[in-house]
């Protein structure tokens, strides 16, 4: 697994412009993967050849990247995977970009994932799925499978991807890698592709927890663009506490999840107790229903923030219609997939003035109910654990003709996204099959640095 600081070491004993051309020769050798949809080659040797100018300088100079291809961000089109953004160029960088770019870190690609980030394996993509860093019969995970991949094959050391309900750290765990979705507002979602704007977050990528925690030091921090932004509070922690008290999710460990994915856990609690630290069962009924709360909340603001996309403002626009109804019409239908449409159609339908007290009202209740859950048990824990999803990286084909069955599998991350908390995903081993499994580490809002000191503490174990 490649780190940045071995990327660093090369650049040093070669150059930039060596590290960036090789990283672009290796995301081209991987193409089979369909991990990456277009490259930003010449915008990255032109800043690789200013790093080795000495023009560009910073934390990460010379180190390449890849961006979901929901960021905006120069050199390619911003396509979300969809037809609608095909050729859509961005006016502008997103901050994260931006961020990274100041401290001269090189992006060199866009990622493959779920159209508009609706999915969680990148099957719904409309360039094609995203195959498995470990085994290409698989799913890449979603819907930040492409930034997983590249990631796990080595291409870049990091990759940034987007976290609604999942997205960062299912494809983590489904390819073995290092997964942080931040505490709500950490990161500022200017120029990204908004999906659900209660729980949109953005996050990184990485083979090790420090990279981890370097790259969010780098992104973090609040930003005049987003109000939503919280005020700078990532900072690193060079220890974790001792005797942390964690709790594990006992609804997350039930029947229903796969015995080798439990296993993983399980043993990675033994580990934690063998460090001193404290692992008691807790539960948290509102579990039950966090899914429901999550699938109407989440197509209702999908409906309000895929509004924009009408063939007259950005992207996409149906020729040979006659009317502003069938323009409008034609051009939704031709740019958005059917899981875009899915969304929408439940969303609007759970916003509608008949319905809105029934669904919509009554899941931002629930979703309160699962708000003082969670407070409740960070009044006695430090940590809360378990998987990542309920299965390793099911078979390209086997969920999507049956959505439910698709959704079913992000109930042990959209609780997190929900309640706003920050959730990193880590490897915790492998299934018998040699598939990755990603222990699940949940904490307390803004204790994201205590996470990742936690997780860095427990690496290599
Ligand atoms: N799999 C989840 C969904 O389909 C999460 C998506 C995401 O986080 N972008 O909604």
């Amino acid at each position: 697994m490649t780190n940045i600081s071995e990327i660093q070491q090369q650049i040093k004993s070669t150059s930039a412009r060596a590290v960036v051309e090789n990283a672009i020769k290796l995301a081209k050798d991987s193409s089979e993967y369909n991990a990456l949809l277009n490259l930003t080659e010449d915008r990255a040797l032109l800043r690789a050849d200013k790093v080795d100018a000495g023009l560009i300088g910073g934390k990460l100079a010379g180190v390449p990247f890849v961006v979901k291809d929901n960021f905006l961000a120069f050199g390619a089109p911003t396509t979300a995977a969809s037809k609608m953004l095909e050729s859509f160029d961005a006016p502008l960088q997103a901050t994260a970009v931006e961020k990274l770019e100041a401290e001269g870190a090189i992006c060199i690609g866009k990622s493959n994932l779920d159209a508009f980030a609706h999915g969680g394996s990148t099957e719904n993509s409309a360039f094609g799925p995203t195959k498995n860093a470990i085994d290409q019969t698989r799913v890449a995970g979603g819907s930040s499978g492409g930034s997983a991949v590249i990631t796990a094959l080595d291409v870049v050391p990091f990759a940034l991807g987007t976290d609604t309900g999942g997205s960062i750290r299912q494809p983590a765990s489904f390819n073995g890698v290092v997964g942080v979705k931040p505490t709500y507002g950490t990161v500022s979602r200017y120029g990204v592709v908004a999906m659900a704007s209660s729980t949109d977050t953005i996050g990184a990528l990485t083979n090790s927890v420090a990279d981890a925690e370097l790259v969010m030091s780098v992104i973090s921090g609040r930003d005049e663009r987003d109000m939503t932004t919280l005020p700078d509070y990532f900072k690193p922690q060079p220890d974790v506490k001792p005797a942390q008290k964690i709790g594990l999710i006992r609804d997350f460990m039930a029947e229903g999840v796969d015995p080798e994915v439990r296993a993983a856990i399980n043993n990675y609690v033994e580990k934690l107790r063998a460090d001193g630290h404290i692992v008691e069962e807790v539960d948290l009924p509102m579990v039950e229903y966090a899914l429901a709360i999550y699938y109407i909340i989440v197509p209702a603001e999908i409906s309000s923030n895929l509004a924009r996309y009408d063939g007259i403002r950005y992207g996409h626009r149906a020729t040979g219609v006659k009317t502003l109804a069938e323009l409008y019409g034609q051009t939704r239908d031709q740019g958005f997939v059917t899981e875009n449409k899915r969304r929408i159609m439940i969303g609007s339908y759970v916003l509608s003035s008949g319905f809105f007290d029934a669904y919509y009202l009554q899941a931002q209740k629930a979703r309160t109910l699962l708000v003082n859950e969670f407070n409740e048990l960070f009044s006695k824990y430090d940590a809360l654990i378990g998987p990542v999803a309920p299965t390793t990286a099911f078979k390209l084909g086997e969920n999507t003709t049956d959505p439910i069955k698709m959704y079913l599998n992000d109930i042990m991350t959209v609780p997190a996204s929900l309640v706003g908390l920050p959730a990193i995903s880590v490897p915790a081993g492998v299934s018998q099959s040699g598939m990755p499994v990603g222990v699940q580490i949940i904490g307390p809002s803004r204790s994201d640095a205590e996470l990742l000191s936690l997780a860095k503490s427990m690496e290599d174990k």
